[in-house]
């Protein structure tokens, strides 16, 4: 067989049998992208790319419609497929709603650091409110962390009535090398990306009881106008749970952005 008669033939196989589509990314994997920027490098079908070459994949193929399973073991598929609602007009959280609070620790390890020694290395102070009787907290600098609560203090001093910064100012906790209360799971304090504040007028689902059925009733009294200026610099807030917890905010980007974000 001639070589031109041979090429002809091949073309004509490639021709009646396109190659498939290359499979996309997906959508949700894009936000991490677009939060991430200094950390995470790229997005292929399956995984994530640390900038350091670490890969995150995305879909672990368990079932997690057990919610203990999900809460305990998600991929980080799992942890996107809950929109977080920005702003003050949310919806009360119905049964086991949490955007946020399923969490895929290995990404957070290998941004933040795996262990207290090599998280506390990248601390930095943060001056939380000092003129309203605040004081000097320790947030990681990775990803910004740091510099971005401090844009929510000098929003929070610059925009809020004194009555909501001294609230704000009083900090119970940012960063705490612990697991969650009543869990194995580790908070995202392990991580220096979380701050409590406000306790004086906090809820907390496990300091309530649940009704006959197992249920617990949705509580807030914490002021919204705070919330929104800490989703405006990529902190999410744990009112928006099932199970709340309204003195918390953590940094959540991920969740914060289009087209991942639940926005009105
Ligand atoms: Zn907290």
């Amino acid at each position: 067989m001639s070589g031109a008669l041979t090429w002809l033939l091949v073309l004509g196989a490639t021709a009646g049998a396109p190659a498939p589509p290359a499979p996309a990314v997906p959508e949700a994997m894009t936000c991490f992208v677009r939060a991430y920027p200094k950390t995470v490098c790229g997005a292929a079908p399956d995984a994530l790319t640390l900038c350091d070459g670490a890969r995150i994949p995305w879909d672990d193929g368990r079932d997690k419609s057990d919610f203990e399973t999900l809460l305990n073991a998600p991929d980080l598929q799992d942890t996107m497929t809950m929109r977080y609602r920005r702003g003050s007009d949310y919806p009360v959280p119905p049964l086991n709603f949490e955007p946020g609070r399923i969490r895929h620790l290995p990404f957070f390890e290998a941004m933040y650091g795996a262990s207290k020694a090599a998280v506390k290395a990248q601390l930095v102070p943060v001056r939380w409110l000092l003129d309203d009787g605040g004081k000097t907290v320790l947030m990681t600098r990775v990803n910004g962390v740091a510099a971005a609560l401090q844009r929510v203090s000098d929003d929070i001093a610059r925009e809020l009535s004194p009555e909501l910064r001294e609230l704000a100012a009083k900090c119970s906790g940012t960063f705490n090398w612990r697991t969650i209360r009543g869990a194995k799971r580790r908070s995202l304090h392990s991580f220096g990306v979380a701050i409590d504040i406000g306790v004086a007028r906090s809820n907390y689902w496990d300091w309530t009881k649940p009704d006959a059925q197992g249920r617990y009733t949705y509580r807030n009294r914490f002021p919204l106008e705070i919330v929104e200026i800490f989703e405006r610099h990529g902190f999410i807030w744990g009112g928006k749970w099932y199970h709340f917890d309204t003195m918390h905010f953590e940094y959540r980007p991920e969740l914060l952005t289009a087209p991942c974000v639940d926005a009105p």
